[in-house]
């Protein structure tokens, strides 16, 4: 299978080339030329998969002439080992037709093990035939950067850099990633913010001329196809424990740069059956905003109790825009590089198309709070600001009584003590694979926001 960019300047790309990218010569995200389809009778027969087993099913749809049938099951045998719970991502219940998905019983506690597990392995696998070394770049704002680490650490191919806002993110974030170990890990924290932090990177990816002979970035933030690949697995096997006895589901997603839902509108048009996809986002609400009112606009960046959807563009919305607009890529270029100066809206077609695909609500903390403390009061169940969201506007959205609703959980609780015990609740305590955290010894560098100065530490690394 081909990979074309969103901006339609570059040529069909093989899945190689897309995972060992990130982000399209032109400036555009990768999508597939073709979306594989999913008949009744396939869904039908995954029923009685376990998670891995279904892993598999979907995710050589999108590789199978790129990685050989037997590594990629090992791969994902082993990405899905590493989570703590037999079922990998067990279902909960919360009351009639309200279910919560749990997605962070991975090694970082949030649901981006999922695709950073296997992305690790899948760069291994590519790069150990190769022969080649490249240089892994992000930035985080907490959770992408431990869960990269995690992932990628164990290749002997990789050297991985990640940036985080130097005492702005959570402790146990910070943590999670200086705790690291490895000749291979690189902790940079920018004295700046997480905007910073991202212009850094992307400068960087601009222009790599810094680099030594033979080095190229490659990028494991969401814009990497092979995320959201990995993430159209867990709709699907949410979707198929209820499929006997209804015809469709619904999911709320909690949203930042758009990467998971996108995952989920991709399951749909594959033939999942989907009622609503719901886009839960905090007070940083452009997605609410165009949902609801046709306005993609971009507003001031505000911190909230939910740092890890602190987005101000969400970046894996272009891959939808391609769609709203027709793969119209012409259009869509314009439109994406024209944000800035002005607020945008599409045609009423264009946004009548996006709103039979989408509802959305926004939450700010103090609802935040207020849903953590119901749903524990109610049904004894603790969930981290994050799901929180995606609880809320789930009950906020939900078209019916009769179609369950699955609320993504995207992170642990015990990773974000400040929402809960501003909820006047008591923070769980870290899973045991985490219990010595707080002993564990911290390595990191802290660097000016200067890309010169960043430059020079990687390529002095390498
Ligand atoms: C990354 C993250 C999100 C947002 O996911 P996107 O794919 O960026 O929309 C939500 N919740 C948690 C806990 C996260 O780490």
């Amino acid at each position: 299978m081909n990979y074309i960019s969103t901006r339609g300047g570059c040529a069909p790309q093989s899945f190689e080339e897309v995972v060992l990218t990130g982000l399209a010569p032109d400036g555009g995200l990768f999508i597939p030329e073709k979306l594989p389809q999913v008949t009744p009778e396939q869904l039908q027969a995954w029923k009685k998969l376990e998670y891995n087993e279904l892993a598999y099913e979907i995710i050589r749809l999108f590789t199978a002439d790129a990685v050989d049938d037997a590594a990629l099951k090992q791969m994902i045998d082993e990405s899905y080992a590493q989570f703590s719970h037999p079922e990998t991502a067990p279902l909960k219940h919360l009351a009639d037709n309200e279910w919560v998905l749990e997605l962070f019983h991975g090694p970082t506690l949030a649901f981006k093990d999922f695709a950073l597990q296997l992305l690790g392995r899948l760069l291994d696998y590519f790069l150990q035939k190769r022969q080649q070394h490249v240089a892994i770049l992000g930035a985080t704002s907490g959770d992408t950067g431990s869960a990269a680490l995690e992932g990628c650490r164990h290749s002997a191919f990789v050297d991985i850099f990640i940036l985080h806002p130097h005492n702005r993110v959570s402790e146990v974030q910070r943590k999670q990633m200086t705790t690291v170990s490895g000749d291979n890990v690189h902790n940079i924290a920018i004295d700046g913010n997480f905007d910073d932090c991202q212009n850094i990177v992307k400068q960087a990816f601009a222009d790599q001329g810094f680099l030594p002979d033979g080095y190229q970035l490659v990028a494991v933030n969401s814009i990497n196809w092979a995320r959201i690949m990995a993430q159209i697995v867990y709709y699907f096997y949410a979707a198929l424990k209820f499929l006997d006895k209804h015809e469709a589901v619904s999911f709320s997603v909690p949203t930042g740069n758009f990467g998971d839902i996108y995952a989920g509108y991709l399951a749909k048009k594959m033939g999942l059956p989907v009622r609503q996809l719901i886009i839960a986002t905090n007070k940083n609400d452009i997605l609410h905003r165009f949902i609801s009112n046709n306005q993609y606009q971009l507003g001031g960046l505000q911190a909230s109790l939910s740092p890890s959807m602190d987005i101000m563009i969400s970046s894996n919305f272009e891959r939808f825009i391609y769609d709203m607009f027709a793969g119209d890529s012409a259009r869509l270029k314009s439109f994406v590089t024209g944000l800035s100066q002005n607020t945008s809206q599409v045609s009423e077609k264009e946004w009548q198309f996006a709103r039979s695909h989408f509802d959305s609500a926004s939450v700010d903390d103090e609802g935040t709070c207020q849903v953590i403390r119901e749903v524990f009061d109610q049904h004894d169940y603790l969930m981290d600001p994050h799901t929180a969201i995606g609880v809320k506007a789930a009950q906020i959205c939900k078209a019916d009584s009769t179609t369950p609703v699955i609320s993504l959980a995207t992170a642990h609780p015990a990773k974000f003590s400040a929402a809960i015990e501003k909820a006047g609740l008591e923070t769980p305590v870290l899973p045991d694979h985490l219990s010595d955290l707080y002993e564990r010894e911290e390595n990191f560098v802290v660097l000016p926001d200067d890309l010169a100065e960043v430059k020079n530490f990687i390529s002095q690394s390498l």
